[in-house]
């Protein structure tokens, strides 16, 4: 196995026993991603001086006795994520050089923990959408099949790690944005519980929804990325203050009497049989393994899209009226201010402009009661049902995607089959608990499928103990594509 292919734990081994330096890992990395990245397109910028500058420090550290989960370790961050001096875009050309002045709170984490970071990978633009085609750069490619889509939004973050361009990664879920690429692309993807990792730096799309994930080959890649960047933040209101576990520790593998739910809504007729199958004998080895499986009810699955849409809009019209071109990014000047914001908004791309004005209506006086009004009270429902279901059992199972990995351009032109593939995932950034999916399969065309797995709030070491469980019985997560 070449380094590249490595796991973020296996390097973390090799780095403390003194058997490769961070300075070869980041040479490593970085000729992995001049080698393939013109095909996946992962990054929109890497940032080589930096990283290997961060990889030398690192080695210093490491040479004078220190060690941490990601120290000296190459991982990439979502270019929605502010780093200090180095361009920053969402995807959009609306932000096109903009060069924060100051980290975001968890760069400032990974700095801190003495990770390097090689690069700011691709997503949809301001997060918005499921394949990363929505990119104002480029269409980031699937490593296990060049003419399909990552997933997304964050599918850049989840290409680089699947593409060996990175030992983990971080993205954000609004709505299934760490998940979907995960399940897309055999990776594990957590999306914590909100206000577990603050949003300080991290550009907005829907603040009720948002919240910062992390991408690894396993599941304890994954939660020793999480385990760096959780943590309370004054600076964010929405921080949570609770103490940040030692997730990596709780990763024991027993999941004897775990209370598994397997919603009935989330397997409907039609849905796709190889990932239905997939899933369902996941939920076999679970039992042997001696979780206890037990149907339940999501009885408002079936309006969680159609609130999901309506929420994340309505909230993104607000949040995007900042880019005015006064104090961001750069500036289609005019001969007043009207014409100024017209030509500067006009750097927004299409689909950005169809949410801002979705979400402009549904709040307009007039139809604030039949749109954003009903979906908040869609939303009520939607927390009552996973509280209820909460009562019951510890974990909830589900598919996290009803597809595999589309071909690029499939979906473009037709916004409902986009916004299908958030199907399984919205609901829970409706209510407010954790998720994750593991690789679980792939179908015949071999292409990864993804299990999710939903914990209630904070339950984040018992979702990532359920997926060890699973992971260490089954080999999906130890395939690569042949890139
Ligand atoms: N695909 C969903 C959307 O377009 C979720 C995106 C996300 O989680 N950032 O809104």
């Amino acid at each position: 196995m070449s380094l590249t292919e490595k796991t973020l734990t296996q390097v973390r081994d090799l780095l403390r026993n003194g058997e490769t330096s961070s300075v070869a890992l980041t040479e490593a990395i970085l000729s992995r991603i001049e080698a393939v990245d013109s095909d996946v397109k992962a990054y929109v910028r890497t940032t080589a001086d930096l990283a290997l500058e961060q990889a030398r420090a690192a080695d210093a550290r490491i040479a004078a006795g220190e060690s941490g989960p990601l120290l000296g370790v190459p991982v990439g961050i979502k270019d929605l994520i502010c780093s200090d001096g180095v361009e920053t875009t969402a995807g959009s050309k609306i932000l096109e050089g903009f060069k924060p002045p100051y980290n975001a709170f968890v760069t400032e984490k990974l700095k801190e923990a003495g990770a390097v970071i090689v690069g700011m990978t691709n997503t949809d633009e301001f997060g918005m959408g499921s394949s990363t085609e929505y990119s104002a750069y480029q269409t980031t490619s699937n490593p296990w099949d060049l003419t399909r889509v990552p997933g997304g939004s964050s599918g850049g973050s989840a290409a680089a790690v699947s593409g060996n361009m990175a030992y983990g990664s971080l993205g954000t879920d609004t709505g299934g944005s760490v998940r979907t690429p995960a399940s897309f692309c055999n990776l594990v993807g957590i999306r914590p519980t909100y206000g577990r990792v603050s949003r300080w730096g991290v550009i907005a799309y829907a603040s009720s929804l948002d919240q910062i994930g992390a991408f690894g080959k396993t599941v304890q890649d994954a939660a020793a990325m999480l385990g760096v960047v959780a943590g309370h933040d004054p600076r964010d209101s929405t921080s949570l203050q609770h103490p940040v576990p030692d997730y990596e520790a709780s990763l024991t593998g027993d999941i004897k009497g775990l209370k598994i739910g397997v919603p009935k809504q989330y397997f409907v007729d039609g849905m796709n049989a190889e990932v239905e199958a997939a899933v369902r004998a996941s939920l076999d080895v679970m039992a042997n393994l001696g979780a206890e499986i037990h149907e339940i009810d999501l009885n408002m699955a079936e309006y969680a899209l159609a609130t999901y849409y309506l929420i994340a809009t309505s909230e993104a019209s607000s949040n995007l009226a900042r880019y005015d071109g006064v104090r961001y990014g750069p500036r289609g000047t005019g001969k007043d201010v009207t014409e100024t914001t017209m030509r500067t908004r006009a750097k927004f791309g299409s689909e950005v402009k169809s949410r801002i004005m979705l979400g402009t209506f549904a709040l307009s006086s007039g139809y604030y009661d039949a749109y954003y009004g009903k979906a908040l009270k869609a939303r009520t429902l939607i927390i009552r049902d996973f509280e209820k279901a909460f009562e019951k059992v510890d974990v909830i199972a589900t598919p996290t995607s009803p597809n595999t990995a589309f071909k690029i351009g499939d979906n473009t032109t037709d916004p409902l089959a986009m916004y299908l593939t958030d199907i399984y995932t919205v609901s829970l950034n409706l209510s407010a608990g954790c998720g994750l999916s593991v690789p679980c399969g792939f179908d015949s065309n071999n292409l990864p499928i993804g299990l999710q797995l939903m914990g209630n709030t904070l339950q984040e070491e018992t979702i990532l103990n359920a997926a060890y469980a699973y992971e260490q019985a089954t080999d999906w997560h130890t395939k690569r594509p042949s890139l």
